[in-house]
């Protein structure tokens, strides 16, 4: 895509909304009038399908009480398999290799709790020091339960710069110590894309198996985890995928390791013709569903059916092209227009390597956040430095990149972020 074919004018915005294939599906979402909604890959808004769905599902609960379960509109005793199904082609799956279950922490504990197996000198965990915290927490934790301490067994790739991580850092990091990978598929800060092709050809050449954090690239962009040969992946639904605060997260787990035991195990885990034997012995299902463990939380998985329909109808290859070019084109602007602003360019320029956001540095972050907030423009700050600018494919408008930057400009050239204390809020 060539930056040099955008204009900075608003005439020209709107020319590339009225282009825009995937401008109808804007309408299918709740916008709030005069703000502008630039967080969606942190909690996704509400679609009015989403919303559908979830008073199908209560007016089940409703009218059929426990037969729900098996007769409502949409029975809750397959629900968790019904969404895997339609989460696969969001992450290059089969069927069988997903399922819709726990949160994004849970299901880390869930499958380090089942892949994680140090024998001999192969005893430690590889991460990066990027992370998110709660993924470390989870590996510290699952460490100290096998009794090795976190200090010596979790190892964490460096970063060379704070914002981005080399491939070449991670393969040299994979010794034979290491019984274990967990990377995020992208970052949370810079929005980098990991090589994840690459990453688990070499880890697999060197018999370590490897599990990626998807939850800043589900819904985002495409992933081929079957092709690729990822062993498992982990992600939540609220933010590119809409599904709601708390929304229930997802699990891929590849075929060719079914049959393995579930760490954590509970009745949910058993194959569904024997769940209701009761028996105390434990036939787990032959499939992803053997990592579920209880009772799956229905109201929390209900908006996630309506919004996957419109990922279905949307197609994942349609919304990674409209991504690419509403962030190029945000990007254009704030280089434009913001070049006198000490503003810092937080993540990768290069498409294969950028997710669905934009990062920007500068020391006042926190407050100028503050600002736009003022100004009917949601961000999301990082600390400590980070603003994070989410232009989403299904409902952000090119009109509306273009304000924000004009919005950005007008609070620098005032300074109107200094009414505010540069301190983040307590979510922020
Ligand atoms: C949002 C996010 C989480 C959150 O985990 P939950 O269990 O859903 O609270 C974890 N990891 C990453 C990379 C995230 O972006």
């Amino acid at each position: 895509m060539q930056l040099n074919t955008f204009k900075p004018t608003l005439e020209y915005a709107k020319q590339l909304d009225q282009e825009d294939s995937l401008s109808s599906f804007r309408d299918e979402f709740y916008l709030k009038p005069d703000s502008i909604y630039m967080d969606g890959n942190s909690l996704g808004l509400l679609s009015k399908r989403a919303e559908r769905r979830l008073i199908e599902v209560l007016n089940d609960w409703k009218e059929q009480g426990i037969d729900g379960w098996t007769q409502g509109k949409h029975p809750w005793f397959s629900l968790s398999e019904k969404l895997g199904e339609m989460s696969a082609p969001l992450v290059g799956a089969s069927s069988e290799e997903v399922i819709v279950t726990g949160s994004t922490t849970v299901n880390l504990h869930q499958l380090v709790a089942t892949f994680y197996n140090p024998k001999g000198t192969r005893t430690k965990i590889l991460a990066d020091e990027l992370t998110f915290p709660s993924d470390i927490y989870a590996l510290q934790s699952q460490l100290r339960t096998h009794g090795y301490s976190p200090d010596t067994h979790l190892i964490r790739v460096k970063s060379r710069d704070g914002r981005f991580l080399e491939e070449d850092d991670i393969i040299e990091a994979m010794t034979d110590e290491i019984a274990l990978i967990i990377l995020p598929t992208v970052l949370y800060r810079s929005g980098q894309i990991l090589d994840m092709e690459r990453l688990t050809a070499e880890a697999h050449k060197r018999g370590i198996l490897i599990g990626f954090d998807g939850c800043h690239s589900i819904g985002a962009i495409p992933h081929s985890f079957s092709k690729w040969d990822v062993d498992f992946a982990y992600w939540c639904n609220y933010k590119h995928l809409n599904g709601g605060p708390g929304c229930v997260g997802g699990l891929y787990v590849n075929k060719k390791h079914f049959g393995t035991a579930p760490g954590l195990a509970g009745w949910f885990s058993s194959k569904k013709e024997k769940q209701f034997d009761m028996e105390h012995t434990l036939t787990p299902a032959d499939s992803a569903g053997a990592y579920q463990i209880g009772t799956p939380h229905v109201l929390s998985l209900a908006p996630l059916i309506g919004s996957l329909e419109i990922f279905t109808e949307a197609g994942i290859d349609n919304i990674r092209a409209k991504s690419l070019k509403i962030n190029h084109y945000l990007m254009y602007l704030l280089e434009k227009e913001l070049s006198d602003f000490n503003f810092t360019l937080g993540s990768p320029r290069e498409d294969k390597k950028r997710g669905g956001h934009v990062s920007l540095e500068h020391k006042e972050a926190a407050r100028i956040c503050k600002a736009l907030k003022e100004n009917g423009i949601i961000p999301d700050f990082r600390a400590p430095n980070i603003i994070r600018l989410a232009p989403v494919a299904l409902y952000t408008s090119y009109t509306e990149v273009w304000e924000v930057v004009q919005t950005l400009k007008k609070i620098m050239n005032d300074k109107e972020y200094e009414k505010f204390k540069n301190e983040r809020e307590v979510v922020a």
